[in-house]
């Protein structure tokens, strides 16, 4: 461990006095982690769910080099260019038929903070600036993207006092592939029911619910919830920070249940991992209202706005997964960690295993003891983090070889049988 990396450098979610362990990482390509002490880890992670091609993949450091060698950032305030055009030509045809307009953002928190100030001013009525959320969701760590994350798991705890009061309605209980119950969506319907005139907007994650508690829920939900939104004027916002890029099997979460958002966030995948950005889509109706509303456009502007070295890249991550065979490799991984992965149902430290596109969940009874685990994850060549109870794999998945997913599945068995 490097001595000045401990005692200096912030590493997220761990003390600066008692941090936990770092690895150092000299190189990585393909699946694979390469530490600086020559030992090589089969990525489980991919860095947060958005390496899906893998680490450096020959056609995203060519774009980077390309671009580079033109310009690596201009001012998106008065000037424009080719990167940021083409890559919202390619995202709108790709994102729900209904989206018309592209906001480029820093990180998927940012677009989240984005999101929620397109709504307010959407609906530009002062008595209507609440949002409506889900419990067990995750949308960030600035601000108001903290402030509609799960209030137990989220950081409500810190900072409670100081954040926006949201509306929380119950997280979905019937699961993806299970059958439709109508009492699923009580909670949500009476929230809105009783406060709609307080509500702008309604955010969620479409389907699963990512670093707020790995849970995959029915389409339906969905359904009930667009109608709903309908009806009383409320904005709804798709955060697919995580879901998207092919991730959950379809290329967006939401073609799961086939409604569509008014606005949508993506990030995470969306420049394949290399560096980071994210995008806010809207429909006609969002913008025009903003246009129109008090202010006359959008309150903001970041410095890196549409970072033409950003665009470059997310634009050859995108044409690199829409000519590639990602659909068959990411059902193929879906039934290889289906398989692998059900035995742990029988352990006894096992509440739940479920797999759903390139994401395996172990639910575990208590916390995973994260110190241990890594360290022996490491001495597995494998590299797996959980999180709270959740022990998870989510493979760089065009990337990975049967035989590394397979040694990954098998060592995660064998990870949580001593890590509590
Ligand atoms: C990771 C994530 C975010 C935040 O993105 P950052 O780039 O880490 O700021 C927001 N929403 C969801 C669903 C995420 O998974």
């Amino acid at each position: 461990m490097n001595d000045f990396d401990r005692l200096h450098l912030w590493h997220p979610y761990t003390s600066t006095i008692d941090p936990l362990p770092c690895y150092e990482v000299e190189s990585a390509s393909g699946a694979v982690i390469r530490l600086k002490d020559g030992r090589e880890l089969i990525d489980g992670m991919s860095s947060w769910w958005c390496v899906i091609h893998g680490y450096s993949h020959p056609v995203l450091v060519e774009a980077a080099k390309r671009q580079i060698d033109k310009m690596s950032h201009v001012m998106f305030g008065g000037l424009t260019h080719q990167p940021a055009i083409e890559l919202g030509q390619l995202l709108l045809s790709i994102l729900p038929p209904n989206m018309e307009h592209i906001f480029y953002a820093d990180s998927g928190s940012v677009a989240t903070e984005v999101a929620m100030k397109m709504a307010i001013q959407a609906i530009d009525d002062p008595g209507r600036t609440g949002f409506a959320t889900i419990r067990s969701g995750y949308h960030g760590d600035t601000w108001n993207a903290m402030s509609v994350c799960d209030p137990v798991t989220g950081m409500h705890g810190a900072f409670g006092n100081d954040l926006p009061v949201r509306f929380f309605a119950d997280a979905p209980k019937v699961k993806f592939g299970s059958e439709w119950d109508p009492a699923d969506f009580d909670s949500m319907r009476t929230l809105l029911e009783e406060h709609h005139h307080e509500i702008a907007a309604v955010i969620l994650e479409p389907i699963v619910q990512g670093a707020g508690g790995m849970r995959f829920y029915h389409p339906q939900y969905l359904r009930e919830l667009r109608s709903i939104c309908d009806k009383y004027d409320i904005l709804l916002i798709f955060d697919e920070i995580a879901t998207g890029f092919g991730r959950t099997g379809e290329l967006f979460a939401y073609r799961h249940a086939d409604v569509y958002p008014d606005i949508m966030l993506i990030g995470k995948a969306i420049t394949g991992g290399f560096m980071t950005f994210a995008a806010v889509a809207t429909n006609a109706e969002v913008a025009k209202r903003i246009s129109a509303s008090q202010s006359k456009c959008m309150m903001h502007g970041p410095t890196f706005m549409g970072n033409p070295l950003a665009c470059a890249v997310a634009l050859a991550s995108t044409r690199l997964l829409l000519t590639s065979p990602w659909q068959e490799k990411i059902k193929h991984i879906e039934d290889i960690m289906t398989q692998r992965l059900a035995p742990a149902a029988d352990f006894p430290e096992v509440e739940d295993v479920r797999v759903l596109g390139g994401i395996g969940v172990i639910e575990l009874k208590e916390p995973v003891d994260i110190a241990d685990f890594q360290k022996r994850c490491v001495d597995e060549g494998v590299w797996i983090r959980p999180f709270g109870k959740n022990a998870y794999i989510m493979p760089p998945f065009m990337a990975i070889t049967d035989e590394q997913l397979i040694h990954l599945c098998d060592s995660l068995l064998k990870l949580i049988r001593k890590s509590q």
